[in-house]
């Protein structure tokens, strides 16, 4: 049987028995993606063992302040040593294996940490909580269950991932527990104006120049309800902008009153377009996304067409007016 479950300890038994591993998350990584990295490395190097941080794509601008973040690899394939360097890997915040990027990481045990819903456990071991704030916050419970004090710098990382993972504390997993785990990590070291900062503080003339490409395409349907923007190839050299600077885009028509749902298109290659979706209150774009063969949570989701941009556009365009109840 797979070991799974909301259970820290089936984590940290699985961790403590590798001796090397190699750890990855989704493609594109956020700040939970990067901060769980980055405190999950800490905690296997307290027990003894190496790890290898590897990432199909760079982190945004605005998380290259994290403590350790330079010994993160980016790399288009698995080091040349793997699998034989390495007898574990390991995935945090990483719904569907595909979506690290990466072929072949199954070809050795997997330990999948994780919060969204409907992961569907494709770890030899699975620790899994699609109530957790964050993933950040799992892994600071799996410092607690294993007795190590996190370093200050553990701390940080998981306050990145927590802050951001939360909207910085303003979205619907702003429960109790979130703030718990926060005043813990405050308590031992992060800094939240450092950390506000860094994350909000930090963005490229490039992510701005962007901003200016996406809202000329803006527009608002389904009587203001939802807004939709897109930015193509061409936008992207305009701006001289890459995947990295797209970031904050997405949060600017869903802080419009009156808007519930947002659909951002962004056109990477011809025939790419990588889709990311966000709502407020019940109206659910997961479900939205899942239609489409991708993922996420109630209020943010995601998923990739491999069409162009208008069509993908449409296609979304129609799916979440039917959702709001139509025009
Ligand atoms: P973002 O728009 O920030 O890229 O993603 C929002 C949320 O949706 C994140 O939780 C992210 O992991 C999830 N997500 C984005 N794209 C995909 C996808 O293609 N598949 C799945 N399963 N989840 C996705
Ligand atoms: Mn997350």
């Amino acid at each position: 049987m797979t070991p799974t479950g909301n259970n820290p300890a089936l984590a940290v038994d699985r961790l403590r028995s590798a001796r090397r591993v190699l750890l990855t998350s989704h493609r594109n990584p956020d700040g939970d993606a990067i901060g769980s990295e980055l405190a999950l490395a800490e905690l296997a190097k307290a027990f003894g063992i190496e790890t290898v941080i590897v990432n199909r794509d760079p982190a945004p601008v605005s998380l290259t302040e994290l403590p350790g973040v330079e010994a993160v690899v980016v790399a288009d394939s698995l080091p040349a040593d793997f699998p034989d360097g390495f007898d574990l890997v390991v995935t945090v915040e990483c719904p569907e294996l595909e979506r690290a990027g990466f072929d072949g990481l199954d070809r050795l045990p997997i330990l999948n940490i994780d919060h969204h819903k409907g992961n569907p456990a494709y770890g030899e071991v699975n620790y899994l909580d699609d109530e957790a704030p964050a993933v950040g916050q799992m892994v600071w419970s799996m410092f607690k269950t294993a007795g190590v004090k996190p370093s200050v710098d553990a701390a940080i990382n998981t306050y990145v991932a927590l802050t951001t993972d939360t909207g910085d504390f303003r979205y619907s997993n702003a429960r109790p527990r979130a703030f718990r785990a926060a005043a813990e990590m405050v308590e031992r070291g992060a800094d939240p104006p450092t950390i506000s900062e860094w994350v909000h503080d930090g963005r490229s003339e490039a992510s701005v120049r962007l901003l200016g490409e996406a809202l000329k395409t803006l527009r608002f349907l389904c009587d203001g309800r939802l807004a939709s923007l897109a930015v193509d190839e061409a936008a992207f050299a305009r701006a001289d902008a890459d995947s990295t600077d797209t970031d904050e885009i997405i949060n600017i028509p869903r802080a419009v009153a009156g808007v519930e749902a947002v659909i951002f298109c962004k056109q990477w290659e011809p025939e790419l377009v990588k889709v990311s979706l966000r709502s407020r209150g019940g109206v659910d774009v997961q479900s939205v996304a899942a239609k489409f063969g991708g993922g996420g949570h109630t209020n943010a989701a995601g998923c990739t067409f491999e069409t162009d941009l208008e069509t993908a556009r449409a296609s979304l365009e129609a799916s979440l007016t039917e959702i709001l109840g139509g025009q």
